[in-house]
């Protein structure tokens, strides 16, 4: 049985003054409400912030995650940050190939397969991002489009590795749009993912967890998170409102 995770992604939102309030309130609608023995929970935030909500996740059932990482480990990289600084603060997690990244910064599947494997190696949990954009699934594309994507990664990293990766489906169209994939069309993708990490090692496969992404609301998340591949969400708008991610915390 594959725990859920419900990870935030925070974006670029924030500031000292709103995250104190966000995680002050998730936190204790946590210690009310929510078993953190079935479910886990992550914030991935701005690097900036990385200390500051260290500081007040300390002891809270929430890990810490970034949005991104360097594919280098160290030097002349300006703007870049490291696994080695993503472990300094105890971020457990890492967005990786977000589809935000894809499309503004030109990340190249190639590019965030090395993100993966420097995450890996840092003993950091990848959250690796696919996700076909409206063009494609019009097309017929999003199995091809989404295959390639996670096929890229898995040649990069050991089969030992393979269960520490996790992954996102996220369909371009859904994201911060207020579509959502039907809890069908996404199952049917996750289906395909996870037959996709079969292949590459069948008991390994049964123990990934595949998120899904993409307009994920409190009134959405429970039938997408009923179905059997699905093992989480990767949320953005609804990680900001407390009363809307402790609603998806608690569907999953
Ligand atoms: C995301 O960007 O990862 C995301 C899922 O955003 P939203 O929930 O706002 O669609």
């Amino acid at each position: 049985m594959r725990r859920k995770l419900v990870a935030g992604n925070w974006k670029m939102n924030g500031s000292l003054a709103a995250n104190t309030l966000l995680l002050t309130e998730i936190k204790s609608g946590l210690k009310g409400n929510v078993s953190s023995a079935t479910c886990d929970v992550a914030v991935c935030v701005p690097a900036p912030y990385f200390a500051q909500c260290q500081g007040l996740l300390n002891g809270a059932a929430i890990a810490l995650g970034a949005q991104d990482v360097s594919s280098h480990e160290a030097g002349a990289y300006t703007g870049e940050v490291s696994t080695g600084m993503l472990q300094e603060f105890d971020c457990r997690y890492v967005i990786v190939g977000h589809s935000e990244r894809r499309a503004y910064f030109a990340e190249s599947n190639e590019l965030i397969a090395q993100k993966t494997v420097r995450a890996l190696n840092a003993g950091l949990t990848p959250i690796v991002c696919v996700g076909e954009t409206l063009a494609q699934r019009e097309a017929g594309e999003t199995d091809s489009v989404v295959a390639e994507q996670l096929n890229v990664v898995l040649a990069a990293i050991a089969v030992s590795d393979l269960a520490k990766i996790v992954v996102a489906y996220e369909p371009v169209w859904a994201i911060g749009t207020g579509k959502t994939a039907t809890p069908a069309m996404a199952q049917e993708v996750h289906a395909m993912l996870r037959k996709q990490l079969q292949v590459k090692n069948a008991e390994a496969a049964a123990q990934v967890r595949i998120l899904y992404g993409g307009s994920m609301k409190p009134d959405n998340a429970q039938e997408l998170l009923a179905m059997s591949d699905i093992d989480g969400g990767l949320i953005g708008g609804a990680a900001l409102k407390s009363a809307d991610f402790l609603a998806i915390i608690q569907a999953a």
